[in-house]
């Protein structure tokens, strides 16, 4: 909408005199103004003046069973009725945490030993840090603290877990990262490999740099490198073939912890449960979150292994308590939401319709966008997909980021109903887990149109 087009006491209108957004540029929002989505059936949602969109990013890459659920709805209401809240410190429990802990560790892709609860991915990850800490300290290790994050990882927003994320964006202005947050190298081979460098010299190349990091830092000091499987708010980079190889006897040698941040990849997206199977991640410790209610209410988890479950409990022992938990820690009403996605992923085979789909949506992304004169580069597996803009396909030049154009496509892509989401000049696709082929061909065809508008 135009300015102008806002009407007086519209939603816009109200948005605009009253919230603050997350990811906007605040004073244009004072002109634009926001879509306001106001229901949402299947894969797609609806704004309040009556248009319908294809959700393809499933909101934040989390919807996974869409917007529609009543097995969802009904798991939230009747636990509202039963026990709408209690807690989990000082040893106190309900049965929604522990059927929740108990499917988690069932379905872990290497032996966990116990599960801790939060509410969001950023809070995941920040106790995480702090687990880290405490857990080298009960070794008697004080000075092995450094946490390693990648350049365009993403992890959050808290001021720990924005300082392992690896995007300027989250750290320009905001004076993160914290000092003793260190960065390795981006594993994207079309935008870093270098000229004639196959994906498995890339993949040691990155391995090496670990390496040299690590020991120029002094592995004594170092504690912990997190990875997501794939990246995804960094542009959807899919790891070099052979680079989970490679890089984890690096960390085993030096006995750094591995943390499979599993946020977006968790919960069959890449087309096994975890991310951590696509990839052959073995992790000491794992975060999800998102998926793990399909989103329709706030919560996150946490599973150690056993090695940092003993520390962690042997330092509790010492010092008399973990102090460490959010009041809404394994909140009953979201724990209950999550047990019953758990069950509906199983029940509903989304495994085996992720499997079918997925490779129809990486097929069709390539088929219709590979030779695209403005995309460099489509990339993805499972149900996560992008495309890479680049001026120049010969040479993977990008554009100027100045000119916008990937935000210019999204806009363009929502015009023509599709929600995407535009990482500078990456575009994502992230939809719903239930999506039909037919789905995903009117997703592909409306985005198709908008690619060829931008053109
Ligand atoms: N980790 C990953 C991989 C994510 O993609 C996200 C959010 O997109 C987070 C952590 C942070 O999660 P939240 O936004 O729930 O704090």
């Amino acid at each position: 909408p135009t300015p102008s087009a806002i009407r007086p006491n519209s939603n816009a209108a109200r948005d605009i005199a009253a919230a603050l957004h997350p990811y906007t540029d605040l004073v244009a929002h004072q002109q634009i103004g926001p879509v306001v989505i106001t229901r949402g059936e299947g894969v797609r949602v609806w704004d309040d003046a009556g248009k319908s969109y294809i959700e393809a990013m499933a909101g934040l890459w989390c919807a996974s069973l869409g917007f529609s659920n009543q097995r969802l709805v009904e798991a939230a209401v009747a636990q509202m009725r039963r026990l709408p809240f209690y807690h989990s410190f000082s040893a106190k429990s309900h049965e929604p945490l522990i059927e929740l802990a108990e499917m988690l560790l069932a379905r872990a892709p290497v032996p966990m030993s116990k599960v801790f609860f939060a509410n969001s991915g950023s809070e995941a990850n920040d106790s995480v840090v702090k687990m880290v800490w405490y857990f080298n300290n009960a070794l008697g290790r004080p000075q092995k603290k450094k946490l390693i994050g990648r350049v365009k990882g993403y992890h959050g927003i808290t001021t720990a877990s924005a300082s392992l994320t690896g995007i300027p964006t989250n750290h320009r202005s905001f004076d993160v990262p914290l000092a003793g947050f260190i960065h390795t190298l981006c594993p994207h081979h079309y935008r870093f490999g270098e000229a004639g460098e196959s994906e498995e010299a890339f993949a040691t190349r990155c391995a090496e740099e670990l390496e040299k990091l690590i020991l120029a830092e002094g592995p004594e000091t170092v504690a912990a490198m997190w990875a997501e499987p794939i990246m995804g708010a960094g542009g959807v980079i899919v790891p070099p073939a052979t680079y989970f190889e490679k890089i984890q006897p690096v960390l085993r040698k030096y006995d750094v912890l591995l943390v499979a941040d599993e946020v977006i990849c968790g919960f069959w997206r890449t087309g096994n449960y975890w991310g951590s199977q696509t990839y052959g991640i073995q992790p000491d410790i794992l975060t999800c979150a998102k998926a793990l209610s399909a989103s329709y209410l706030p919560i996150s988890a946490v599973l150690v292994n056993d090695r940092v479950f003993q520390g962690l409990a042997q330092e509790s022992h010492r010092i008399g308590t973990f102090g460490h938990g959010f009041t809404y820690s394994g909140h009953p009403v979201p724990a209950a939401v999550a047990v019953e996605t758990l069950k509906l992923y199983d029940e509903l085979g989304i495994g085996e319709h992720v499997r079918r789909v997925g490779p129809y949506m990486q097929d069709g992304l390539r088929r219709r966008f590979a030779d695209h004169e403005l995309v460099g580069e489509v990339r993805g597996t499972g149900l996560i997909g992008a495309i890479e803009l680049a001026e120049d396909k010969a040479t993977h030049k990008p554009f100027d980021p100045a000119r916008k154009i990937g935000p210019r496509l999204a806009k363009l892509s929502e015009a023509n109903g599709v929600i995407s989401r535009a990482m500078v000049d990456v575009l994502a696709f992230s939809p719903p887990l239930i999506i039909t082929e037919a789905e995903i061909d009117e997703m592909l065809d409306n985005f198709g149109r908008a690619l060829d508008q931008l053109a």
